[in-house]
Order: structure tokens, then C-alpha cells, then sequence
């Protein structure tokens, strides 16, 4: 993400206006949208927040990748705040048929959708819109490559916040195929923002990141070392999509033996360590399914998460389409 599209996130006024990123996003914004979305929680079993705070607006979903928890968030946050909500469906749409993303932005602009979330394979397509759309349209980023993935991001900082608000003194280690992760990156900047005191990447060399690509963070191929005193643990999905050659990279019982997050290494923590998975799970390979099913496990609470975010972060845009 070049310096400018961290910029491009905000209008003349300094507000945000699309989400594209977890960089430029400052501990304040940060801050704010994780208050804002801890008021859209209510007690189990109550009825959900809902507001009308974006009532008359629509809000575009248009995912060129497979979601289940971004789009269902994304779909359910809108309509609680009172949007239309259009959830496109990409495998009848005319992008197969080859249609530009640009001509089906520009499509959907013509029905006044106002707000596109967007989650494609290719990197820069958020941006690339954003910086195409007509000036009252906002674009959010659900999910970019192995880039970005701010939504969650998000989330991620919430329930490790939940648990835990003195980031400076904690330590969080992510454990799996962290080269293809767009969760590790978008966690790893609101982490870094938020002033860590110590993040660690934990995976096997095969997938361990490319030099530069997590300033800050320790890069450790064991996972005793990795998990030592942790009070976060999050696991992730090894991304088959995005790997064309498998070489190196170990077979399923030798990857759970070494990399999988198990009640057997989660000792090597500290002993309150909540146990984080962004999902899709993929038990007896990056994690036991007893320890997600368990009382460390927050796996649940980051989905319920999930939802108030996305609230948040479309409010904070709509009170700048409220003003046009
Ligand atoms: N759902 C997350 C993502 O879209 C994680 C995953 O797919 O493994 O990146």
C-alpha cells in the first residue's frame, strides 16, 4: 500500500471516508471506532443494536472471493443501521462475462449504492476504486490479496482488548502461514499502531514472510519459543488458494505435530492465554478442535465482533454522507 492510498482514506476535513487500510489509521481513529463498536454489543439472548443511522443509504457487497463471516457481518451490520443492503452475486454477475470492476462500480453508482465493500484476490482493487468512485461513495476493503484485511484487523484488536487493554505490556503470537495472511498484516499494523509490546510471527520457514513485511515483529520458526508467556494466541489457515507450490511446506499430521495450536502447546503460555482463529478453521491442522471448542477459545467473540465493527466503521463513514 503506497503512502498515498493511506491518505486517500480521508476526506479534505480529515474524516474517513473509505477503509482501506489499517495503515495511516492513527491509536486515536483506532480507539474511537473500537468504543463506538462496544456500544453495538448487547447481552445474550437480547435483541440486537440497531440504529437508523445510515437509513436510506445502500450498501454494496461485492466479494470476488469466497466469505462467509466478512459478507454475513458486512450484510447484517447495513441492515442494522438501517441501509439497503445489495448483496451482488458475483458468480451470475457480468464480471464473469468480463465486464471491467470498473463498469460494474460504475453500474452500481448508477442504482445510488453508496458504500461498496469489496473483497477481491488481486492487490490495489480497493484503491483502484476508491480512487474511481464519484466523491459521495465510500469503499470498504474486505478482504485484498494477502495485503489487507482492515475489518478484521479491527476485530482482532477489539477481542484482544477485551481481554487484555495494556497492549504495551502483552504479547501476542500468530501462529500458521503467515507469508499469505492478510489477517496477520492488517493485526500486525493496528498491533504495531497501538505500541505492542512484543508480537511474535510464528511458522515454518516455508511460510514464513518475506523480509520487511512486519516491521517490528520477531519471526520464529518454533513453536515453544513462539508461544513462551504469551497472552494471545491466534492460529491461521494455511491459504492454499494463494500458494502455487506446496514444496517445503509440511504435511498435515507434521504440520499439527509442529505448528498446530493444541491444549499440549498452549502450556508454553501464560496460563489466562485466549486462544483467537479468524475462520475458516481448519481442525486437527492449524488447531485443535477441543481448544476452539474450549473455555480459552474467543473464536465466537470475534465473530460477534465482527458484526459490531463493521457497524462502527459504517456509521463513522455515513456521518460524512449525512452532511452532503
Ligand atoms: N477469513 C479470513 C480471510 O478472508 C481468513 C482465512 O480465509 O483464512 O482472510
Amino acid at each position: 500500500m503506497e503512502q498515498d492510498d493511506a491518505k486517500l482514506q480521508f476526506d479534505e476535513n480529515g474524516n474517513l471516508r473509505h477503509l482501506l487500510s489499517l495503515k495511516g489509521i492513527d491509536a486515536i481513529l483506532l480507539t474511537e471506532l473500537l468504543d463506538d463498536a462496544e456500544g453495538y454489543l448487547t447481552a445474550p439472548g437480547a435483541l440486537p443494536a440497531r440504529s437508523q443511522s445510515l437509513a436510506g443509504r445502500t450498501v454494496g457487497n461485492l466479494f470476488f472471493e469466497p466469505s462467509t463471516r466478512t459478507r454475513a457481518s458486512f450484510d447484517l451490520a447495513g441492515r442494522r443501521l438501517g441501509a439497503d443492503v445489495l448483496n451482488l452475486d458475483v458468480n451470475t454477475s457480468s464480471r464473469k462475462k468480463g465486464e471491467s470492476i470498473l463498469d460494474t462500480i460504475y453500474t452500481l453508482e448508477a442504482m445510488q449504492v453508496d458504500v461498496m465493500v469489496v473483497r477481491d484476490a488481486s492487490d490495489g482493487v480497493p484503491a483502484y476504486i476508491a480512487r474511481n468512485v464519484k466523491d459521495h461513495v465510500s469503499v470498504l476493503n474486505a478482504g485484498e490479496s494477502d495485503v489487507s484485511h482492515p475489518t478484521q484487523g479491527l476485530l482482532d484488536l477489539m477481542t484482544i482488548r477485551q481481554h487484555n487493554p495494556d497492549f504495551k505490556n502483552m504479547t501476542v503470537a500468530i501462529v500458521g502461514d503467515i507469508q499469505h495472511s492478510r489477517v496477520a498484516r492488517s493485526a500486525s499494523e493496528a498491533l504495531q499502531t497501538m505500541g505492542i509490546g512484543e508480537l511474535r510471527l510464528i511458522s515454518p520457514p516455508a511460510l514464513a514472510p518475506d523480509a520487511g513485511r512486519f516491521p517490528g515483529a520477531r519471526i520464529v520458526d518454533n513453536i515453544a519459543d513462539g508461544l513462551k508467556d504469551a497472552d494471545v494466541v491466534m492460529a491461521l489457515r494455511i491459504q492454499r488458494e494463494r500458494i502455487g507450490n506446496l514444496d517445503g511446506v509440511p504435511g498435515i499430521d507434521e504440520y499439527f505435530a509442529n505448528y498446530g495450536v493444541s491444549y499440549e502447546n498452549m502450556k508454553f503460555a501464560k496460563p489466562d492465554a485466549i486462544v483467537m482463529h479468524p475462520g475458516p478453521m481448519n481442525r486437527g491442522i492449524e488447531i485443535e478442535g477441543a481448544l476452539a471448542d474450549g473455555p480459552r477459545s474467543v473464536i465466537t467473540r470475534q465473530v460477534t465482533n465482527g458484526v459490531a465493527v463493521r457497524m462502527a466503521v459504517l456509521d463513522r463513514i455515513g456521518r460524512i454522507m449525512s452532511t452532503q
